[in-house]
């Protein structure tokens, strides 16, 4: 398999390469690991070496690299979540072309790139097939949330896990697409490409958990109510709690023993979570977020 152009799962890369070609690719694989470090774009690039003709795949240059590049090759079936679930109908469709050879590539194979969305039925029916897998069709599942796969499914499929990337791996990427990321993001992102420009949308206007916390001496309700205004309008109200939550959790698992205010940014990560729950239920932001913002402003006693 030709070296892919993106950062990242080298060493899956190298094994996924050997098994190709040696043609011991298991026929179904599932790919486990965080949201948003590359699992998917690993598994199309795969897919397309498996259906390109050419010695050196994926060549991009082929009839087969050429039906993918355009969005529709008839051997590559892309199961996308309907409605947030995949239904027994879309495994009917694929079990009815897999009676009949593949229409131009040697293989036929079968992405879901959200395995966790399967409903139940789907994911029997898909069962079935998973347990003899036809010597022509590939199964490349893959998911960030292996808890929600059926286990039944996982346990027919080779798992192939994924590490986080590399703060330098991230770098890299993000600074392909023209991005720059500062030390507090890169840290917060835990490796993921999807969290680091999803915070780093809003790092401008971020107020970090030391801010909050150092700054509480200092914060006015109006600043406060300013500051919660600005946020609420621009869209950046869940990156930033995401980004509080992560904070307090590092600062809570920082060392062997617990540091010394643990219980307050315990019950601060608490509050972060109530508010998302009722920002869910449709709350008004406007009248939690001040008071989130302040938390540490408030006396201890009223905070606990
Ligand atoms: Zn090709």
């Amino acid at each position: 398999m030709k070296e892919p152009a993106f950062t990242g799962h080298r060493e899956v890369f190298r094994s996924l390469e050997q098994w190709r070609r040696s043609g011991r690719l298991p026929h179904a694989l599932i790919f486990l690991g965080p949201d948003g470090i590359g699992k998917q774009l690993v598994a199309r690039h795969l897919a397309a070496a498996l259906l390109c003709e050419s010695q050196e795949a994926p060549c991009g240059d082929c009839r087969s690299c050429h039906l993918i590049q355009e969005g529709r090759h008839p051997d590559l079936w892309n199961l996308e979540p309907d409605n947030g679930r995949i239904k027994i109908d879309q495994i009917r469709e694929v079990k009815k072309a897999m009676a009949m050879p593949p229409l131009v590539s040697r293989v036929r194979v079968v992405l879901l790139a959200e395995a966790h969305a399967l409903n139940p039925a789907a994911a029997n029916a898909l069962l079935k097939t998973l347990e003899e897998p036809p010597p022509e069709t590939y199964f490349l599942l893959v998911s960030h949330a292996a808890g929600w796969v059926p286990r039944t499914i996982l346990s027919r499929c080779q798992k192939i896990r994924f590490s986080p990337l590399s703060q330098e791996e991230l770098t890299q990427i993000l600074g392909k697409q023209g991005k720059e990321i500062g030390p507090r993001i890169l840290r917060l992102a835990q490796g993921s490409v999807r969290w680091a420009l999803a915070l780093g949308e809003a790092q401008a206007d971020l107020p970090s958990l030391e801010s909050l916390w150092e700054g509480a001496e200092t914060l006015g309700i109006d600043e406060a109510y300013a500051l919660g205004q600005s946020i609420q309008e621009s869209e950046r109200l869940l990156p930033l709690l995401e980004g509080l939550l992560l904070e307090s959790h590092q600062y809570l698992t920082q060392g062997p023993s617990l540091p010394p205010r643990s219980f307050e940014v315990l019950t601060f990560a608490e509050r972060i979570l109530e508010f998302r729950r009722e920002l869910r239920q449709n709350a008004n932001p406007k009248l939690h977020l001040p008071r989130l913002l302040m938390f540490f402003k408030e006396p201890l006693e009223s905070r606990l």
